[in-house]
């Protein structure tokens, strides 16, 4: 025996774990292994290594899955938040645009009326057309903003309920 017979043993060994060897070489090997303590321990220590590692379970662990939902809850949470955000941001536009397009409207009609009626400066007419027209956007939005993002009350109890689906 010489160092290349347990070099192709062991390069022998290995194969057999991953790819297979042809019958000739299973022969020799076995032979090989009969013979040689090295070689043979060699193959026995792979052989418990391939098996520790077959039964070890690969499961997630259960903090992962716990941080996982976690997460997933979170993100679905966020979501719903600008969704709802977005849907009254859209509702808040289209208050401002009728309204904008009503005063508009009325406050043109109302300034000629007032300036024929009561001699009012123009420039103080604008002025209450542009106040009036700018209060209820304001208005409009102080109401919807402290709302958003949902209270803590809220969002604590839409988290509660997305649990019980998952589980
Ligand atoms: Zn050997």
């Amino acid at each position: 025996m010489n160092a290349s017979d347990h070099e192709r043993a062991r390069d022998l060994v290995l194969l057999r774990g991953i790819e297979g060897i042809s019958a000739g070489d299973a022969k020799w090997l076995d032979s090989h292994l009969v013979e040689c303590f090295e070689c043979a321990a060699f193959a026995e220590e792979l052989q418990l290594t391939t098996n520790a590692l077959r039964s070890m379970p690969v499961t997630a662990s259960s903090s992962l899955v716990g941080t996982t939902q976690a997460r997933v809850r979170q993100h679905a949470a966020d979501l719903r938040d600008r969704e709802v955000r977005l849907f009254l941001i859209g509702i808040s536009f289209c208050l401002g645009l009728l309204w904008s397009a009503g005063s508009m409207f009325i406050g043109w009609r109302l300034s000629a009326w007032l300036a024929e009626r009561l001699h009012i400066a123009p420039w103080a007419i604008a002025a209450g057309v542009v106040i009036f027209w700018l209060a209820p956007a304001v208005a409009v939005a102080i109401a919807v903003l402290p709302r958003y993002p949902m209270s803590y009350h809220s969002r604590a109890d839409w988290l509660a309920r997305i649990e019980e689906n998952l589980q």
